[in-house]
C-alpha cells in the first residue's frame, strides 16, 4: 500500500532577492509499513524532503498525498493536527526538553495525543527503563537517540520521520540505533523513512531513493534488505 505519493513536487527557498530551489519537480511513492532511505549528499534536499512530508513546511508547487489525503492543501489548522497526530520525528540532535528528565520527555506527548502508547512501555522497548529520571545532559548521545525514538513512538504515529538518526553518533552505537528504529517500526507497524548521507545505512533499506541537487537520480528497491550486523558502518 502507498503511503506517500510525491507528484511533480517543487520547493523554492526565498534567498535575498533570489531563490533557491530545493526540490525541483520531484514524483515517487513511499511504502507503507517499510523502511524507506532518502540517500543523497548534503545540500541535496533531505531534509526539505522530510520537512514537507512532516507538514512542518509548505510546497511551493506539486502534490503530496499521505494516505489519499492531499496535505499540500491543508490550513494551517489541519496542518497541526496532522503533525501531531500522524507524525513521529526523530532528528540528529534529539531535540529532547532538557529541563524535563527522560520519563517526562517520553510523556509529555501522551498528553497531546489520545491514541498513544503507555511511555513507561516505550522506555522499557529500547532499554531505558532505568534512566527514567536521568536528565538529558545525564545520558550518552546513544541513550538520547534511543529515548528520542521512544518519544517519538509513543504518540503511535503512522509514520516515523528520521533526519540523520546515526549522524552524531559512534559507528557502533549508530548501528544499535539503526537496528533499534527498524525493529520498533516492525513491531508496530510504522512507516519509516530515514536520510542519511551514509550508504551503509542504505543496505538495510526496503527501498533506496537516490537524491542530488533536488533531483531524484534513481529509486532501488532491495530485494533482500541486509540487518544492521551485516553492514559495514
Ligand atoms: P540536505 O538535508 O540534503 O543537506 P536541505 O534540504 O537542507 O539539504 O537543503 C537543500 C537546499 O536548500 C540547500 O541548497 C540549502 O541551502 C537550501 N535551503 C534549505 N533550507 C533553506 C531555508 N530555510 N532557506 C533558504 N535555503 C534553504
Ligand atoms: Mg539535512
Amino acid at each position: 500500500m502507498k503511503a506517500l505519493s510525491f507528484n511533480n513536487v517543487s520547493k523554492e527557498y526565498s534567498v535575498g532577492h533570489g531563490v533557491v530551489r530545493a526540490l525541483d519537480g520531484i514524483s515517487f511513492d513511499i511504502e507503507s509499513e517499510k523502511v524507506t532511505v532518502i540517500l543523497g549528499p548534503s545540500g541535496s534536499g533531505k531534509s526539505t524532503m522530510l520537512n514537507l512530508i512532516g507538514g512542518m513546511d509548505k510546497l511551493t508547487s506539486g502534490q503530496l498525498m499521505v494516505f489519499g489525503e492531499n496535505i499540500s492543501q491543508y490550513s494551517e489548522r489541519e496542518l497541526t493536527k496532522y503533525r501531531r497526530n500522524r507524525i513521529g520525528f526523530v532528528f540528529q540532535f534529539y531535540n529532547l526538553i532538557p529541563s524535563l528528565n527522560a520519563y517526562e520527555n517520553v510523556a509529555i506527548v501522551q498528553k497531546m495525543n489520545g491514541n498513544s502508547f503507555c511511555a513507561k512501555e516505550m522506555i522499557r522497548n529500547v532499554g531505558l527503563e532505568n534512566r527514567l529520571k536521568h536528565f538529558p545532559s545525564e545520558l550518552s548521545g546513544g541513550e538520547l537517540q534511543r529515548l528520542s525514538i521512544a518519544r517519538a513512538l509513543c504518540k503511535n504515529p503512522d509514520i516515523l520521520l528520521c533526519d540523520e538518526p546515526t549522524g552524531a553518533l559512534d559507528s557502533e552505537t549508530g548501528r544499535m540505533v539503526l537496528e533499534l528504529l527498524t525493529d520498533m517500526a516492525k513491531k508496530y507497524k510504522k512507516t519509516v523513512v530515514i536520510v542519511t548521507h551514509n550508504a551503509s545505512i542504505a543496505l538495510c533499506a526496503d527501498t533506496v531513493v537516490h537524491l542530488k541537487d533536488g533531483h531524484i537520480e534513481e529509486v532501488v528497491k532491495n530485494e533482500k534488505p541486509l540487518s544492521v550486523d551485516e553492514v559495514d558502518w
